[in-house]
């Protein structure tokens, strides 16, 4: 079969005309040939089959760089790129969901919010110096609507901790703020918490933290300590680490199995430093009765395999006894770091 004109290409591949110009201006779907003269683009009926993927990547909203670079996989890579990118489309639209319940309850007034009933949760914290760092630079908290981890690093990563997570005490302390409003003020308490590192100096820290107001749970998310959520029986990791490793991992440049014993496994893409306008993720979470949520730094999360986190956070009677099990399995491993953690339950209504 010879070529096909581009119009004869365009009707076969359901691809315009025009983002045919386009894809051949980006390197994704180069014509077999372009006439020197005419500057026709002329095609081979054999490249239908990418531009059927193309197409099906374009439906997906998938970004043009990214199609790129899945066409230039083999196709066993190529299919797990697209998975890959498919789970963060559907951790996204699942925060975007909550975040929308959020707002439908602020556009029905009192009258919607009233309506949930508020719950009650139950909560344990712990932090350990481990076993071979001398001091210790976390911090953790749990009380008055907040729960957070903050794992400090460089000289005065001990204060620079600590400072981030008093400056997301006055959040916690409203918990009349509308959810949706939450977001807000949790970005400006991490950009507070960023200035307050900066006038600390020589140091940085990660934060993990959870704003509670009977209803929804608002989470802030920076640097590579972690969030995980225990409900109907499986544990899901609700964060994602901001490290070069993880990037690596999300690129498919690295298997996740091998994230593990990275030598830069440390090495952190964001965090609070008072160098740079911090970037955290936020994300709004409907409180379920039943949850059971685990915030730890990575002196945890690094420590222990996810299936040993899972056994023993899922074993524990309470919050209390959840916290004692997880840390006890740290010492065990040898601790090499210091270890945090924040175990809360939601139970059921308020009295
Ligand atoms: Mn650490």
């Amino acid at each position: 079969m010879g070529l096909l004109t581009i119009g004869e290409f365009s009707r076969a591949s359901r691809l315009s005309p025009k983002a045919l110009r386009l894809y051949d201006d980006l390197g994704l779907l180069p014509p077999a040939r372009v006439d020197p003269v005419t500057g026709y683009r002329f095609y081979d009926p054999a490249q239908l089959e990418r531009a059927q993927v193309v197409a099906w990547l374009r439906r997906l909203e998938m970004p043009l760089a990214r199609i790129r670079a899945v066409c230039a996989l083999e196709p066993e890579a190529a299919a797990g790129e697209v998975h890959a990118f498919w789970a963060t489309v559907e951790a996204e639209t699942a925060a975007r969901r909550d975040l929308a319940a959020g707002v439908i309850d602020h556009l029905a007034g009192a009258a919607g919010r009233d309506a949930r009933e508020r719950l009650e949760i139950r909560y344990a914290v712990h932090t350990d110096e481990g076993l071979v760092r001398t001091g210790n630079q976390d911090a953790a908290h749990a009380g008055d609507g907040l729960l957070a981890v903050a794992d400090g690093f460089g000289n005065r990563g001990g204060p620079a901790s600590s400072a981030v997570i008093d400056s997301l005490r006055p959040v916690a302390a409203d918990a009349r703020t509308p959810s949706g409003h939450l977001l807000n003020l949790l970005h400006d308490a991490v950009l507070a918490a960023d200035e307050a590192v900066g006038a600390i100096g020589d140091g940085g820290s990660t934060l993990t933290a959870l704003v509670w107001d009977g209803r929804d749970l608002a989470l802030v998310h920076i640097g590579d300590s972690r969030a995980y959520v225990l409900r109907d029986g499986e544990l899901f990791q609700v964060t994602h680490d901001h490290t070069y490793v993880q990037a690596l991992v999300d690129d498919g440049r690295l298997e996740p199995a091998e994230a593990w014993a990275h030598p830069h496994r440390v090495l952190l893409l964001r965090a609070l430093d008072g160098r740079s306008t911090p970037v955290p993720d936020l994300r709004l979470h409907r409180a379920r009765p039943g949850d059971r949520w685990l915030l730890c730094s990575d002196g945890l999360s690094a420590v222990l395999p996810a299936d040993v986190v899972h056994r023993t956070a899922a074993a524990a009677a309470d919050p209390d006894a959840a916290v004692a099990a997880l840390t006890a399995e740290v010492l065990a491993a040898g601790a090499p770091d210091n270890v945090s953690c924040v175990v809360a339950d939601v139970a059921g209504a308020a009295a």
